[in-house]
């Protein structure tokens, strides 16, 4: 796609060069013809026209560039495109009975965000980013690994989630400071679900503020019976930090919590 603009740094347009990651990045999400496809920051299209070589029953292209928009608009007649700001997106309007696919190459300094507010907001069952290498590594962390903190427990409440590949700066211009990660969202059953997801969210915030220390300490004011036999039957002690906790076991602990202090 030709658009005569310079990258903006701002909104982290790092375009991606080579077509055969693009390929293999696109081939990740698994896209059927019954799927529909929203892609985050199309850019240039580098994604978007091996998405519709997978023909999705419908891809909507959501790009906040006010140049590159309708210049995708142009190339990409099919497609729905979006001229907002992702953050701003309704997810939880998203018609639920469609099978709900997203990709994108996202801006890196939004990309957290993004995709906290999809984990836990939209109908979607897969989706696939790039990211910044070290958020890929925090958002694919598993329990007690060092990586392991609020956004992995946040959104791995949401989805599993998977690494699935490294990419050198040398493929993108202008070529971002650091290497990015391609990692994939599997979304759990909505019945296993967090209930209350920002009561959740505030606690998993709370815990991990005081990461160094002991969950005893952190959770004091809470400490009851009941919350003592759940840690039990959960093998936890109130030594323990809050890298030890799973995703569920957050729920667990936000439920114990709430009904001792409703
Ligand atoms: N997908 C293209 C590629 O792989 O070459 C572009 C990726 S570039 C890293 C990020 C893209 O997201 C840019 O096109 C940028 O304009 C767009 N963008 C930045 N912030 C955005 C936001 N908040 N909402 C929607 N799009 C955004």
């Amino acid at each position: 796609m030709e658009v005569r603009h310079k990258a903006k740094k701002s909104l982290g347009q790092n375009f991606l060069q080579d077509d055969n990651i693009a390929r293999k990045i696109v081939d990740s999400l698994k896209i059927s013809e019954g799927d529909s496809v929203i892609e985050i920051g199309p850019g240039r299209g580098a994604l978007t026209k091996h998405i519709l070589e997978a023909s999705p029953k419908k891809l909507m292209l959501i790009e906040m560039d006010r140049y590159l928009a309708p210049a995708l608009a142009e190339e990409y007649p099919t497609a729905e495109v979006v001229q907002e700001d992702a953050l701003k997106f309704l997810w939880e309007e998203l018609d639920s009975g469609e099978n709900w696919k997203i990709i994108g190459n996202l801006p890196y300094n939004v990309a957290s965000k993004i995709m906290w507010d999809i984990a836990s907001k939209s109908p979607a069952v897969n989706c696939v980013f790039m990211v910044q290498h070290e958020v890929g590594l925090r958002i694919t962390a598993k329990q007690g690994s060092r990586k392991y903190g609020g956004i992995s427990a946040w959104i791995q409440s949401f989805c599993q989630t998977q690494y699935l590949f490294q990419v050198p700066p040398t493929v993108f211009k202008p070529k971002p400071k650091v290497d990015s990660a391609v990692i994939k969202f599997y979304s759990l059953p909505n019945s296993e679900k967090p209930s209350d997801p920002e009561g959740l969210a505030n606690l998993i915030k709370f815990c991990f503020q005081y990461r160094r220390k002991q969950l005893g300490n952190t959770l004091k004011s809470f400490v009851s019976d009941s919350l003592l036999q759940w840690m039990e039957e959960e093998g936890l002690t109130l030594k323990d930090r809050p890298e030890a906790l799973s995703p569920l076991q957050f729920q667990g602990l936000y439920n114990c919590i709430k009904k001792d202090f409703p």
